[in-house]
């Protein structure tokens, strides 16, 4: 197939045709609000024009991906969805997209979709929890476990959260599978254009779960709750279990009433909630995170200006990108964040993350980050 026409099949499954130039796209942009040299609408301009050129350009990796433009798009173009394929084109001539931190995350991606690879990636468990090789409910713990080895210097420890959630779950009476040869997802694959490495990741995730039996897939990761929920049945077709979010099973146990927060751990202090993208904008849960800690005692929530569907991304996205506007996108939040609340909640590794980073670049930002695991772990007395 020519490029031409493979563009062509690209531009019709986005809906990309319909574009009327309004440039709502661009107005709504996190990217383009720090950076007016990226535009959605213009990429969307010259695509359609036959400047493929623009495929060979910093814009089509710079974009988020966030999703924040599909929401105001009046043509239904699913822009993210544009922007995905054309970098499976793109990659064809890899000297445009360098990655982030060396591309060190992808590498390991990549390595991890060999299924000969032995690896440990269960260190973390320690004596007091409870885990299984096989049951009803399996934990996708994700690339935690790695993160805490990339990204020691920044004083975050990733696997805390996969600690919490398996404290909370044993806490409930539920010892989750923990699968020993669980492999990355792929979404930051996918999302890179890197459609056959993605497969094979998720090929061996898919054979692994089976044999555990699991029918509910629970990830505190909104990455992963993504591709596992979505993008796994597009590529392999409807699977046999079910896919919640952490934040999801512990709403529900809430509501059941079968989770009660420990008043003697109150937590006294003003926090706000940062949407992550994959989990609000890409799949709708907004008001399950919101119930948590509104069930947290002493939790008194206060919201960021543009939360839930206009919430701005965290700034960074798939490990691709991480710039001068990511910087300035998680400066701005940060700082609204302090100006409203003691402690900022997120419900994704990677926004902590990247929130932590962009801290050490801050000078007297000293705000505390935390995941929403780890805060309903301590808020039931766990030390973590
Ligand atoms: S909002 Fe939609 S129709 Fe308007 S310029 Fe952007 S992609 Fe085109
Ligand atoms: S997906 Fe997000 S970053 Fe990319 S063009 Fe749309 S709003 Fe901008």
């Amino acid at each position: 197939m020519s490029n031409r026409s493979s563009i062509d099949g690209i531009i019709e499954r986005s809906r990309a045709y319909n574009c009327v130039q309004c440039a709502k796209c661009s107005s709504v942009c996190p990217l383009s609000g720090v950076d007016e040299s990226f535009s959605p609408r213009l990429i969307a301009e010259k695509i359609l024009l036959g400047f493929d050129e623009i495929l060979y350009e910093k814009g089509l990796w710079t974009c988020l991906t966030c999703g924040a433009c599909d929401d105001k798009c009046p043509s239904d173009v699913d822009y993210r969805g544009f922007i995905r394929e054309l970098r499976g084109k793109s990659r064809q001539r890899e000297e445009v997209w360098k990655c982030a931190h060396g591309g060190v995350l992808q590498s390991l991606m990549r390595m991890m979709s060999d299924s000969a690879l032995k690896q440990d990636r269960v260190g973390w468990i320690t004596g007091d929890m409870k885990v299984a090789d096989k049951g009803e409910i399996l934990f996708f713990v994700g690339c935690l476990p790695y993160f805490d080895i990339i990204f020691e210097d920044f004083g975050v420890k990733s696997t805390d959260i996969a600690g919490s959630a398996v404290k909370i779950f044993n806490h409930l009476g539920v010892t989750p599978v923990v699968m020993q040869d669980e492999r990355c997802c792929g979404h930051d694959l996918l999302w890179s254009g890197d459609t056959e490495n993605f497969m094979r990741l998720a090929k061996n995730n898919l054979k692994q779960i089976k044999k555990t039996g699991a029918v509910k897939v629970v990830t505190s990761c909104p990455e992963c709750y993504r591709t596992l929920k979505l993008d796994y049945a597009e590529y392999f077709g409807e699977q046999d279990f079910e896919v919640l979010h952490f934040s999801e099973y512990l709403s529900d146990s809430i509501n059941r009433g079968e989770l009660v927060f420990n008043e003697a751990c109150r937590l006294n202090g003003r926090v706000t909630y940062q949407d992550p993208c994959r989990l609000g904008r890409h799949l709708g849960v907004y008001e399950q995170p919101r119930d948590v800690l509104g069930s947290i005692p002493g939790a008194c929530l206060g919201e960021l200006e543009l939360n839930r569907d206009r919430a701005v991304c965290c700034g960074s996205s798939c490990w691709i990108n991480c710039g001068q506007s990511s910087k300035e996108i998680q400066k701005r939040k940060l700082e609204e964040a302090k100006s409203i609340a003691d402690l900022l909640v997120t419900a994704c590794p990677k926004c902590q993350i990247h929130l932590k980073c962009a801290m050490g670049d801050l000078e007297g930002m000293d705000m505390d980050v935390v995941d929403l695991t780890v805060l309903a772990a301590r808020a039931l007395g766990y030390l973590v």
